[in-house]
């Protein structure tokens, strides 16, 4: 028989290799949808102070932002 998980954020059970299944310092965090996931981003977003995940969230913005900077240029030099 296939694994089980239990969404964390409804409590909707779903079989392995579907929802979102991270593990973060030892806890399993189960999603059923990636709605459930945002749901649950937003709590942690609003429960951690900004001076403990600031930085992080501003680096990834820019780690991110810069991706897309370098996509967008491979695009425009495909054309
Ligand atoms: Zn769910």
């Amino acid at each position: 028989m296939k694994k089980k998980h239990k969404c964390i954020v409804c409590g909707r059970v779903f079989p392995e290799g579907q929802g979102i299944i991270l593990t973060y310092g030892g806890v399993e965090l189960a999603f059923h949808s990636s709605k459930c996931a945002s749901k649950f981003l937003k709590q942690l977003l609003d429960r951690v102070p900004p001076d403990v995940l600031g930085d992080y969230v501003k680096r990834l913005v820019e780690e991110n932002l810069e991706k897309l900077r370098e996509l967008e240029k491979r695009k425009a030099k495909k054309i």
